[in-house]
């Protein structure tokens, strides 16, 4: 990671590139995509490069990587956040530590604990909810069925704005199953939106990684989520980030 620093702004344009090829293929506008970098095990150095790129969404997955950050990034302006799985006793952490949407939400314990969080900073806090449409235990999500009595019960969780859906799709190379995992998404989205309910918005779509954007745009997505493509290879498996038992 970082082996690359000078490489990140030429693939920060290659991956805008790759977002406009698709919307055109797609027939949607570029700017209904936004681009979210994925900074885990990023220094703050590349992530400063990043920002020096136009780039300025990121996101981390772990909160002792966030706070050790968030102290070199003070002088810099842009826009936070989470996606990786967060445990209850760091919902002070993030809520200190310039998060301004958290797109993991999967289960109402949590939302319960994180809306008392809020009440007592008096502040609101953007959220999606994460589904796991790939089905693999591997992943966290609230699994497709759950999904709409999720959001209805954090709907009654005032402080708490949702303002979308969130997704991995299935690692795989049969890009039809990929596929699946985003339509599934589309399709909760569009069941959701049709029950409006008060104070629910489920706009965003955040799917695509640097494997499978292309796919998750011709599926509707609005926010892609990208670290390899952008920074480099990890060393660190993912499984590290997106199972806290593996
Ligand atoms: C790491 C990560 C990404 C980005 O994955 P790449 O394949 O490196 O682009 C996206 N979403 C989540 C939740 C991640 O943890």
């Amino acid at each position: 990671m970082d082996c690359c620093m000078s490489q990140i702004k030429e693939n920060i344009i290659s991956i805008q590139n790759r977002i406009e090829k698709a919307c055109l293929h797609a027939g949607r506008s570029p700017d209904e995509v936004s681009l979210l970098l994925a900074t885990k095990t990023v220094s703050p150095e590349g992530i400063k490069e990043a920002f020096r790129s136009g780039c300025t969404l990121i996101a981390e997955n772990r909160v002792q990587e966030l706070k050790a950050k968030y102290a070199h990034l003070q002088e810099e302006t842009y826009t936070s956040h989470f996606i990786g799985h967060l445990q209850s006793n760091k919902i002070k952490d993030i809520l200190s530590h310039g998060v301004s949407c958290l797109q993991s939400v999967d289960r109402l314990e949590l939302a319960e604990k994180i809306h008392k969080k809020l009440i007592t900073e008096n502040r609101t806090l953007d959220i999606y909810i994460q589904v796991n449409t790939s089905q693999e235990e591997s992943k966290f999500g609230v699994s497709p069925e759950n999904a709409i009595a999720l959001v209805r019960e954090i709907a009654k969780l005032e402080t708490l704005k949702i303002k979308g859906l969130m997704t991995i799709g299935v690692f795989s190379a049969e890009a039809e199953k990929v596929r699946a995992c985003f339509r599934i998404l589309k399709c909760i989205q569009g069941e959701i939106a049709a029950l409006n309910i008060s104070g629910v918005d489920v706009s965003q779509l955040s799917m695509g990684m640097s494997g499978d954007l292309e796919i998750a745009i011709e599926e509707g997505s609005t926010m892609i989520r990208v670290g390899t493509a952008v920074f480099g290879e990890r060393i660190t498996t993912d499984q590290f980030y997106w199972n806290e038992s593996a």
